[in-house]
């Protein structure tokens, strides 16, 4: 008799180790785990600066010489599920001593190098998963650590399914510079990479995508093109070698650039944002969850949640013109100010003066619990980075945002949000001062908290928080998609 039984998966999942990355990881882990069936084991990639590492007193960090490479990596350990997950996923635990970073770009930098000289730890453990129960079958890794992995899945013959973690619109524009006959070679030459950006490729705005304008390349890179001839190798070996790619994304928000063709199959399975009841912490930092607190003793729809994800940083000029532009909106706010918010500055906590002359309309933790926070009633905005997380938190839970993108996908986020979903504002800089200023902050807090334009925001955002609701659904969009996903590896 035919055996019609799908096979048992045991999935390795490999995220890059940082907040925007782990969190649609585990959640797309947690749902092959729920409703698929899979065994997951999760790589808790365990970052240290080497500073902090002179000073552990573990036995692991006195080994480490002075003259340290630039990240090194020690043996694999596993730890039993932690209940708070709500859910059987197993953890493999590794960890990455990088050089200190000086500025959020040469953080993410050194991330993104340092994964890489982990691949001989992560082929030790997948070897080890090979002789287990049931045996590993299959690999999913950020398209961010491509590096060090794809080489591995190739080699084991095991298929290699891909997480986009961000837009998928930002990911064409530099799928369409590689196949737009600039070859990887010259795409990562810096001298021409300044040439190509200048030219105006994207002029007519691609395949029916928001317009993307050279400056708004550059402006996303900063400058700083590691992140750009980074993301077009790890685009161009996974195409062309990787099993699938997953993209938290879904119809309604990206239509257009779900229908262009890259090589590998491609599903999208968003937004990877769980209902509340199922909502598990994968914070690396400690929430603070008194808040929530806070929030239960505000009127319902009166608060301006802000907060700027887990790297972008502002200039302290920048900030005095946040405060002020806020403080004369005279609106309630929750703030997630991380110490290292200000650049050059550390604050380690927020500047009580200015808490004081919000009369209490304010609170201000270090970390919140941020999809708790943006599904309580009393939210009405989001004054945000535009990081793809925190925009796909927002819109699941119907939340309008004022948008504040920093880098990386972030300006491709807010033309999304502004231009294509209508549910949002974009802060402009003066072009005086080059900052954001405290007349214009005011004016968009006033606007979205307000005013008739953040109702029509907030209608808007209610529409797509119903579709995400739908696809959440057994049957739903994404559930079908993933379905598609887990066939195709069978
Ligand atoms: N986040 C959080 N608490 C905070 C701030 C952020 O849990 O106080 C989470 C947020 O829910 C999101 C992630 O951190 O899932 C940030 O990812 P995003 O892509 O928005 O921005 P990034 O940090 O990658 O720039």
């Amino acid at each position: 008799m035919e055996d019609t039984k799908c096979r048992q998966h045991h999935a390795l999942a490999v995220p890059l180790p940082g907040q925007g990355h782990i969190n649609p990881l585990m959640r797309l882990c947690k749902r092959l785990a729920a409703e698929h069936d899979f065994t997951i084991t999760f790589l808790d990639i365990h970052r240290h600066h080497e500073e902090a590492a002179a000073a552990e007193s573990s036995p692991a960090a006195h080994q480490e010489p002075s003259s340290a490479p630039a990240a090194a990596a020690h043996d694999v350990e596993f730890s039993p599920p932690d209940p708070a997950q709500k859910l059987d996923i197993r953890r493999a635990r590794l960890s990455l001593y990088l050089p200190p970073p000086s500025s959020p770009a040469a953080r993410l930098e050194g991330l993104f190098e340092g994964v890489q000289t982990l691949a001989p730890q992560i082929e030790q453990l997948l070897l080890r998963l090979q002789q287990q129960h049931p045996p590993i079958t299959c690999l999913i890794s950020d398209l961010f650590v491509t590096a060090a992995t794809q080489h591995l899945a190739d080699k084991l013959q095991l298929p290699r399914v891909a997480l986009i973690p961000c837009s998928h619109s930002i990911i064409l524009h530099f799928h369409h510079l590689l196949e737009g006959g600039f070859s990887l070679e010259e795409v990562m030459k810096v001298s021409i990479q300044r040439e190509l950006l200048r030219e105006n490729v994207f002029k007519e705005g691609l395949q029916g995508l928001p317009t993307l304008k050279v400056d708004d390349l550059m402006e996303n890179f900063g400058g700083d093109f590691f992140m750009y001839t980074f993301t077009c190798k790890a685009l161009e070996e996974t195409k062309n070698k990787a099993h699938a790619f997953v993209v938290n994304s879904f119809e309604e928000i990206e239509g257009n650039a779900l229908k262009v063709n890259m090589k590998a199959p491609l599903y999208a399975v968003g937004p990877l944002v769980e209902p509340l009841e199922k909502e598990a912490s994968t914070s690396l930092l400690e929430e603070d969850d008194t808040c929530l607190l806070w929030l239960d003793q505000q009127p319902c729809s009166s608060v301006l949640f802000i907060s700027f994800g887990s790297i972008a940083s502002i200039s302290l000029a920048q900030f005095e013109e946040l405060v002020a532009g806020l403080l004369s909106s005279r609106q309630r706010f929750l703030w997630v100010f991380r110490s290292n918010l200000i650049n050059d500055v550390v604050f380690t906590t927020f500047p009580e003066q200015l808490l004081s002359e919000s009369c209490g309309r304010g609170y201000v933790v270090s970390w919140a619990p941020q999809v708790k926070v943006l599904s309580h009633c009393s939210i009405h905005g989001f004054l945000t980075h535009c990081g793809w997380n925190s925009t796909l938190e927002a819109i699941s839970r119907g939340i309008p945002m004022i948008c504040f993108p920093y880098f990386a996908d972030q300006f491709m986020d807010a033309k999304l949000i502004v231009q294509e979903w209508k549910v949002g504002l974009r802060l402009r800089k003066s072009k005086e001062s080059g900052l954001v200023d405290r007349e214009e902050v005011e004016r968009a807090i006033r606007a979205l908290m307000d005013e008739k334009e953040g109702q029509i925001l907030h209608k808007n955002a209610l529409v797509l928080k119903q579709v995400c609701d739908q696809n959440y659904l057994s049957g739903g969009y994404a559930f079908k998609n993933l379905q598609a996903l887990v066939q195709s590896l069978n």
